[in-house]
């Protein structure tokens, strides 16, 4: 697979290849125990490469690089800084064909989403490459007179980022990105299913772009041991601050953990999205964008839309619709160009999502779409009728099945809404979009976007949810809140008459 393993079969770069070692101080380097796991492809199953298979012991050995890189690199003068950023986009840009082949090789990714990931890993890059030149700081107004105060912004050090699969190379690239524009060094751990698009891709490109050895090292790990690496990051006090990004349950024991040691996280984690279809809608418009909702990337984005409710005038139509397009969505291999529903993850995926539906029509939930497995993809599925107490109802399930419920209101389906654990993302489709506005202040959720799906974002905006959904914002615009201190310093011009 990708451009590392033992130094001698260190390919420059690139996923066809044989290993893909930790990156840590700016070299490829295999696993301390010599470990390694295979990388499977979800839709072939083919392997595509050894994976080295980390644990704490690296994670430490990755920190104390990041460590000891953090000096220089936050020393750095904003113009190299800027520079290595647009390098970078280049040869990002220059390796989108390969860099999508790997996306649909290692995470089952299709030919739109992954265009969607690149573009989105390019606008990062090329923002954050300004961010070198943001003001670090503010002049405060003292009453002390002779004091001048300043708020000054200081990078923390080192950042642990972990990271999950479903959008590999964006959410590898926004775990570390900001940190480092903001002189932060980076720990990235990619999680076990995408540790070249998301982890070792990362490195590659950094490297040539010339990011300084240290500034940002990768630690993989075999499926199930991200344990060892976390708690590294959670327990080193070197690590100042944690970013993560997957479910509720991971993060939920992370912040537990992180409390213990005082450590401040970002966490972005599960959403159930509602997206709430009002009566004066058009019809065509909103069958379009739910399909679009739900199914982009066969429903793996934790923005999709989990949760449809239509207004009853056009409940009837809307289903019928609705169903139709959803169950002729081209289905199967995710290099194909066609193709809208690729693979889900991996088996366990699979058994999750067809578990889940046989329950809820167990229940008395219909199936209006879709509902039978077709291994290793899942058909984009709606089920409605589906009782409160069906687990589909209420956790979040990843990957492509909607509920649809008919409401009397759009205040109603807001209600309904509201009663989730979760709130990422929503969004309202509607031909009055002033009232749009007046349903989305009432959703107790982090993002919502009116006339439009749920699934949106740019690396300038503040992405992040609320209750269980996590909190802290990712974004270029506010990476600093989370990625920096700020030092209040006063200086003064004459001495201070002191009292006694
Ligand atoms: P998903 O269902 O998206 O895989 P997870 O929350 O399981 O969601 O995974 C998201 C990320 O969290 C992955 O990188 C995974 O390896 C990592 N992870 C899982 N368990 C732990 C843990 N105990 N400590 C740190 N990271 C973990």
């Amino acid at each position: 697979m990708a451009g590392a393993g033992r130094a001698s079969t260190r390919p420059a770069r690139g996923w066809q290849k044989a290993q893909v070692g930790h990156f840590v101080g700016g070299d490829w380097a295999p696993a301390g125990s010599g470990r390694w796991y295979p990388n499977r492809s979800p839709w072939s199953g083919e392997v595509l490469g050894e994976i080295a298979a980390g644990d704490g012991e690296d994670a430490h050995r990755a920190i104390e690089a990041a460590h000891a890189a953090f000096g220089g690199w936050a020393g750095e003068a904003p113009w190299r800084r800027q520079q290595i950023f647009l390098r970078a986009a280049d040869l990002l840009e220059g390796r989108r064909a390969e860099i999508l082949d790997a996306l649909a090789v290692e995470t089952g990714c299709g030919r739109h989403f992954g265009s969607v990931q690149v573009d989105f890993a390019l606008k990062l890059l090329r923002q954050a490459a300004t961010l070198a030149y943001r003001p670090a700081g503010e002049l405060l107004p003292s009453d002390v007179e002779g004091t001048q105060a300043m708020a000054v912004r200081r990078p923390v050090g080192v950042v642990g980022a972990i990271a999950p699969w479903n959008a590999s190379l964006a959410l590898g690239g926004r775990a570390v990105i900001g940190p480092l524009a903001l002189g932060n060094t980076v720990v990235l751990k990619p999680s076990e299913e995408s540790p070249y698009t998301g982890g070792a891709l990362w490195a590659e490109l950094l490297q040539e772009a010339g990011l300084p050895s240290g500034a940002l090292n990768v630690v993989t790990h075999a499926p199930g041991e991200a344990g060892g690496i976390g708690d590294a990051m959670l327990t080193s006090p070197l690590v100042k601050r944690i970013n993560f990004t997957g479910s509720t349950p991971t993060g939920r024991r992370l912040a537990e953990k992180a409390g213990r040691h005082l450590k401040r996280v970002v966490l972005q984690l599960s959403g159930q999205n509602p997206l709430i279809v009002a009566r004066d809608a058009e019809v065509g418009y909103a069958v379009d964008a739910a399909a679009y909702g739900a199914f982009i990337h066969q429903g793996q984005v934790c923005m999709c839309a989990r949760r449809v409710y239509v207004e009853r005038p056009l409940a009837e139509e809307f289903a019928e619709r609705f169903a139709a397009k959803v169950a002729a969505l081209p289905t199967g291999d995710p290099g194909d160009p066609a193709t809208v529903v690729g693979p889900v993850i991996n088996e366990w995926a699979l058994a999750l999502l067809d578990r889940r539906v046989n329950e809820a029509v167990e229940l008395g939930a219909r199936v209006l779409a879709g509902g039978v497995p077709r291994p290793p993809c899942y058909p984009a599925t709606v089920l409605t009728d589906v009782p409160d107490e069906a687990e589909i109802a209420h956790g979040e399930t990843f990957g492509p099945v909607v509920v649809l419920e008919a409401v009397d209101s759009a205040e109603e389906a807001v209600a309904r809404a509201n009663r989730s654990d979760l709130g990422l993302a929503a969004s309202i489709i509607t031909g009055d979009s002033r009232r749009g506005l007046r349903l989305a202040a009432k959703l107790d959720v982090g993002i919502v976007h009116v006339n439009d799906q749920p699934v949106n974002d740019e690396p300038h905006m503040p992405f992040g949810g609320v209750k269980d959904s996590g909190w802290g914002r990712f974004g270029l615009g506010f990476a600093a809140e989370e990625f920096c201190e700020l030092q209040w310093v006063t200086v003064r011009d004459q001495d201070r008459t002191f009292p006694f």
